[in-house]
């Protein structure tokens, strides 16, 4: 059995920390074969909480979980983190205007960043869940000048699990047979769920749908607009589902994508497909000997062009605004 690596996330005695904990503690997030340090960061008045938490996965007896460690302190957290969720942020109150939630959040992933930059293991890998998410990733980023821009990312892993299931119940697929979803742009209401290179047991996915308005009408926004959906039915945000996707994750960027296939996922933009270099945003990706790399060379039609560009301008007016507000 190897040491134990660490992982640290924020955020723990929030709800998808309740959904996360337990499943990395069980070895879902790295694998069976290796044992894990969890590294819980909360603000001071839910350590107690986190707490609880921990004692919970004490009472677990999870075979693979070397320690439990709680702090109120982000430099403490991070010192020698491997893997880094980022999951607690500031969440938008009614009224907030956006410059006042980016500022929120900028005096979070700013710090944070920071205290990666200082401690973290070399290897460190960040994914970042809390929102805005794409946004959080980049400015942790821009305080994080040691650490290799790649290794922040902003998860969008749960809209192309939502675009994966709304597929196959289209469609009466299995999930299995469906390759090469993707999902474009900012994880926001204007992310594009693009199905245009998608196959379906290797045949053309718009050919099984065969039905464009649905594509358009209906499967983007249900995916685009699938969070608010479930705080109408649920009462509360998903928690489990995106707790899932995180998992999914890093356990992909850990053990790579399958052969033929490729997954989601936001991160530092090369300048491919014309997305402005250094911006944080989702696109197909591939993922070997723990590096992503985005799908190169795939043909980008006017719909989907349009779509892009529309979510990448949010992103870049993201960007304008946590500099004017000298966040970074
Ligand atoms: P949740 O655990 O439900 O959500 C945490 C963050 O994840 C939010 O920013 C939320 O964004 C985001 N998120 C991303 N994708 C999804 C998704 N698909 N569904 C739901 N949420 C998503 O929030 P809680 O309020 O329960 O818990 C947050 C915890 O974070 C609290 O315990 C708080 O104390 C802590 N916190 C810790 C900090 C730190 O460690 N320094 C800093 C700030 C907060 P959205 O709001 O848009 O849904």
């Amino acid at each position: 059995v190897s040491q134990p690596v660490n992982v640290t996330v924020t955020g723990a005695a929030g709800q998808i920390g309740y959904a996360l904990l337990f499943r990395i503690a069980s070895g879902q997030l790295l694998g069976a074969d290796t044992p894990v340090r969890l590294r819980l960061l909360e603000v001071p008045q839910a350590v107690k909480a986190a707490e609880g938490t921990a004692m919970e996965l004490d009472d677990c007896a999870f075979p693979l979980l070397a320690g439990i460690d709680i702090h109120d302190d982000a430099t403490a957290a991070f010192d020698g983190a491997n893997v880094a969720l980022l999951v607690g942020a500031r969440p938008r109150a009614a009224g907030m205007e956006r410059g006042d939630l980016l500022s929120a959040n900028g005096g979070i992933f700013g710090p944070q960043g920071a205290a990666i930059n200082a401690g973290a293991a070399s290897d460190v890998r960040v994914l970042v869940v809390g929102n805005p998410a794409n946004t959080n990733a980049w400015i942790a980023a821009q305080h994080a000048p040691d650490v290799p821009a790649d290794r922040f990312t902003a998860m969008t892993r749960l809209d192309h699990n939502r675009a994966l299931a709304q597929l196959a119940a289209r469609t009466g697929s299995t999930l299995e047979d469906i390759r090469r979803v993707a999902i474009w742009g900012n994880h926001s209401a204007t992310q594009y769920p693009d199905l245009t290179h998608a196959t379906i047991g290797f045949r053309p996915a718009l050919e099984v749908v065969d039905d464009e308005a649905w594509v358009r009408d209906t499967f983007i926004p249900t995916v685009a607009k699938r969070g608010a959906a479930i705080i109408e039915a649920r009462g509360a945000s998903s928690a489990a589902s995106a707790a899932n996707a995180a998992i999914d994750h890093v356990h992909t960027w850990v053990h790579g994508t399958p052969e033929g296939d490729w997954t989601s996922a936001g991160v530092v933009s090369d300048g491919s497909y014309g997305v402005p270099e250094g911006l944080v945003s989702s696109f197909p990706v591939t993922s070997s000997g723990g590096e992503w790399r985005i799908v190169p060379d795939l043909d980008v039609d006017d719909f989907s062009r349009e779509r892009i560009d529309a979510s990448v301008a949010e992103l870049v007016e993201e960007r304008e605004a946590v500099r004017s507000l000298g966040l970074v």
